[in-house]
């Protein structure tokens, strides 16, 4: 098996430093009334000073690997948006040690922009959960390594999530066929321990976890799934690939991500990180037909449709209730509801 901690811990550190960053942004300027003035520009901020913090520190380490990330600088670049630039400049500098100058910020920012091709890559979501993270809850950092198609590296920072020593903040990290692991997001000096999934055999017992917005994933679907699945507790809803986390780590037995739209196509960087985190803690992960996430189409999962992830002995039960209730509403047409 290919060595791959030399990678790992170029990874920890980089999700490290940007959730970091993330953090003090969180900190200094979402409000309780951020998101009622549909003011993005703390979201914006964090974003791009993670996408160029990891960038970066990849960059550094690993110089010669390419990175699909979320963000491109082209509206960082807009003489209008000095104000935003000069704020990311210095969520940057303050992270890596040193004054960075702009154009260097605005560089990094662009090397997250490769072409999700070729036989290894690195996928970025500088911050997933956007909506959470304007509402001062959930996101995450996520970082992953695609082999041949295959994610093989995982690395989610989730910087509101409660951590296994009581406090707050979580890293996890999953290797392919080397189990998964969290530790405390904010101290190094933790060593990281293992996590696995639950080992339910009856679905009724089961918590599901599915997303805060019900534009994500369709919720009315899901309350019939539990109903014919025989689950009474309410839904554990959480922003952000925080969910893969919590069935990792047995917070919660399933993830329903039940498509609200034929049209819409899952984004790598959406699923690379957390998926494999799943399977590495012994889960199951497929898409709502059972289909396996199909990472060989470039920048979305083209041939899946939502996301069913699960501690593996209720997967198949889950699956059929999903597949029942999909057909009691009909699939949904293409364009949407
Ligand atoms: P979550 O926090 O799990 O609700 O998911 C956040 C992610 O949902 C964002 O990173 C978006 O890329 C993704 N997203 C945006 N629109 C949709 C949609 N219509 N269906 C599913 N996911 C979406
Ligand atoms: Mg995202």
């Amino acid at each position: 098996m290919r060595d791959r901690r030399g990678p790992l811990d170029v990874a920890l550190r980089a999700v490290r430093a940007a959730s970091r960053a993330c953090r003090a942004v969180q900190q200094r300027m979402v409000r309780p009334e951020t998101l009622q003035k549909r003011d993005k520009s703390p979201v914006t901020v964090a974003d791009f000073a993670s996408q160029a913090i990891v960038c970066a520190l990849l960059e550094a380490e690993l110089p010669g690997d390419p990175i699909v990330g979320e963000e491109s600088a082209k509206a960082l670049r807009e003489d209008a948006q000095s104000a935003l630039r000069a704020a990311v400049v210095e969520r940057v500098s303050e992270q890596l040690g040193f004054a960075a100058d702009a154009d260097a910020v605005l560089a990094w920012i662009d090397r997250g922009n490769a072409e999700a091709r070729g036989r290894r890559y690195w996928t970025l979501d500088p911050i997933d959960g956007t909506k959470g993270f304007l509402r001062g809850e959930q996101y995450a950092v996520a970082l992953a390594l695609i082999e041949d198609g295959e994610v093989v590296l995982g690395v989610l920072g989730c910087p509101n999530l409660p951590g296994a020593d009581g406090g707050v903040g979580a890293l996890f990290a999953a290797l392919l066929g080397e189990g998964a692991t969290q530790r405390p997001l904010w101290d190094d000096a933790v060593r990281p321990r293992p996590i696995s999934v639950g080992d339910l055999t009856r679905a009724a017992e089961a918590r599901f976890c599915e997303s805060v917005e019900s534009e994500h994933s369709d919720q009315g679907e899901s309350a019939r799934v539990a109903e014919l699945l025989g689950i009474r507790r309410e839904p554990y809803r959480i922003d952000s690939q925080c969910k893969y986390a919590a069935v990792a780590r047995d917070d919660a037995s399933i993830y329903l991500r039940l498509p609200t739209r034929a049209d819409y196509r899952e984004k790598i960087w959406d699923h690379a990180a957390g998926s494999l985190l799943v399977e590495a803690a012994g889960g199951v992960v497929t898409d709502v037909e059972g289909r396996p996430l199909d990472f060989t189409r470039g920048r979305t999962l083209e041939g899946n449709r939502g996301v069913v992830a699960t501690g593996g002995s209720i997967h198949d039960e889950v699956l059929d209730a999903v597949r029942r209730a999909r057909a009691e509403r009909g699939a949904a047409p293409a364009g949407g509801r």
